[in-house]
């Protein structure tokens, strides 16, 4: 039980209602668990990191891969045993698990869950909670604080005042239909969110002590593009730099075919944008291109990236790759080796190709390549890309870089450059929040060390 003071400034005792919430997958799943941690919280419910401690548990949940899936039902599956000891005990099941799509077959093999909510929604499971006849079932007594993403977006307790780098999905859903991606078919058609409500998120998050945005969709330069009373992803980021008290704005995933000259220098002129850009290629030959219907030749990547390095100085790039996908032989393979030793990107997150079902790669083409020889393929880039990383980051030794600082762990801060290289820094400071400049002493493939500067001539 806590006593808590209601809206009205009377005291009213409340039993303590627990959620846990597990989160698997994209960014895009880690700001939807905020977005539902944050409603449940409102409702009176409170965090707990076990499972077995809480009234409502929420698997939200990613399917981009077979093993991503495997995880989800798993995990889903270990509930069973909880549910049935408490039947009172409230699961739901989000995500991409889920789509967006009645979903009736997961109903039928995982009886023992209460809600199902589409990838980005709350919605049902706040709903669910607070009818009555829930609510005395669970005998809860707490009391609606305000409605659901009225004027602010209260981050979860936990996160309060400590989250420095936060999330914001501006585009929901994808229409793209990449041959070989599930997401479209879970998270529904492109929409771009409205920039006043994106505004208003942002500037919330930085009164509750964001310093970093990042700004989500599947392509995220398309926003505004579905609804011509929008602005373009450079106008809003224009709006987003205003915004007082916020240091850095980011943005991904880009597609290479909406990555406009206006854009790119929105992105160069904005102080507060990031130079760094997360743009996949997926392979690097152009009959895979072709197959994977991904609308751009690997000459119109590679002029993209000179483009980007012109425009943004010391821009950082991300790309993903995906290897093994259907027909792709050793040849067309080393076209994308080719074209990672020959771009040296700072970032490939690489990927096995996983045929999903209802796609059209795993509906018309098939899963030719050995696991063994996706496996080949993807060492053989990772090796690569690490010693690639490894040179690029030797370059930032002894060089005072501008990091913005976000956790300690340990004895250590951690924090990011504007390139999004991690950057640790020993000091019993408390730096949360800071962008300051410090020097890098010590660089690797996935982190670097740094000290604060030392003044010419101060001698200490
Ligand atoms: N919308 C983004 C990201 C999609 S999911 C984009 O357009 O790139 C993140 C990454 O997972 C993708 O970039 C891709 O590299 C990988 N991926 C998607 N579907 C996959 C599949 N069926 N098998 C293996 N990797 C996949």
């Amino acid at each position: 039980m806590r006593i808590r003071r209601n809206t009205s400034g009377l005291f009213v005792i409340i039993a303590a209602m627990k959620y846990y919430v597990w989160t698997e997958g994209c960014q895009m799943n880690v700001a939807d668990s905020q977005r539902v941690s944050s409603g449940l919280e409102n409702l009176g419910y409170s965090a707990t990191a076990k499972p077995e401690d809480a009234s409502v548990i929420v698997l939200n949940t990613c399917v981009v891969r077979q093993s991503a899936e495997n995880k989800a039902i798993g995990r889903l599956s270990s509930l069973a045993p909880l549910k049935k000891a408490n039947p009172n005990l409230v699961i739901n099941l989000m995500g991409c698990l889920v789509g967006f799509r009645a979903p009736d077959k997961l109903r039928e093999r995982f009886p023992f869950v209460d809600v199902f909510s589409p990838p980005s929604d709350p919605g049902p499971l706040l709903s669910y909670l607070t009818q009555d006849e829930v609510r005395s079932r669970l005998k809860d007594e707490t009391r609606l604080r305000n409605a659901w993403m009225d004027e602010d977006l209260p981050l979860p307790a936990v996160e309060h005042g400590k989250l420095v780098s936060a999330h914001i999905p501006i585009v929901l859903g994808c229409s793209h239909a990449c041959t070989y991606c599930i997401i479209p078919y879970r998270r529904g058609a492109e929409q771009s969110r409205p920039a006043e409500d994106i505004l208003k998120e942002a500037r919330s998050l930085v009164r509750q002590g964001v310093r970093e945005i990042t700004l989500l969709g599947q392509i995220v330069d398309r926003y505004g593009l579905d609804d011509p009373s929008l602005p373009r992803l450079s106008g809003l980021l224009e709006q987003l730099n205003e915004i007082e008290g916020l240091e850095r704005i980011r943005f991904l995933t880009s597609h290479p075919a909406y990555m406009t000259d206006d854009l790119l220098k929105a992105v160069a002129a904005l102080d507060k944008v990031c130079p760094h850009i997360e743009v996949p290629i997926q392979a690097g030959d152009d009959e895979v291109l072709v197959n994977m219907k991904r609308g751009y030749t690997v000459e119109q990547y590679r002029r993209l990236v000179e483009k980007l390095r012109r425009i943004i100085p010391g821009v950082s790039i991300a790309t993903d790759i995906i290897v093994g996908f259907p027909g792709e032989t050793a040849e067309q393979f080393q076209h994308t080796y080719d074209l990672l030793a020959d771009l040296k990107l700072d970032v490939a997150h690489l990927a096995r190709y996983s045929p999903r079902e209802g796609t059209l790669s795993a509906r018309h083409m098939p899963d030719d390549v050995p696991a063994e020889e996706k496996m080949h393929r993807f060492r053989l880039l990772e090796e690569l890309q690490e010693k690639i990383v490894a040179e690029i980051h030797s370059r930032y030794l002894g060089q005072t870089v501008p990091v913005l600082f976000e956790e300690k762990v340990k004895s250590r801060w951690r924090g990011r450059t504007g390139t999004n290289k991690l950057v640790f820094l020993e000091s019993d400071a408390d730096l949360r929040g800071q962008v300051l400049p410090v020097q890098i002493t010590w660089t690797g493939p996935w982190s670097m060390q740094s000290r604060f500067p030392v003044e010419d001539g101060a001698g200490k």
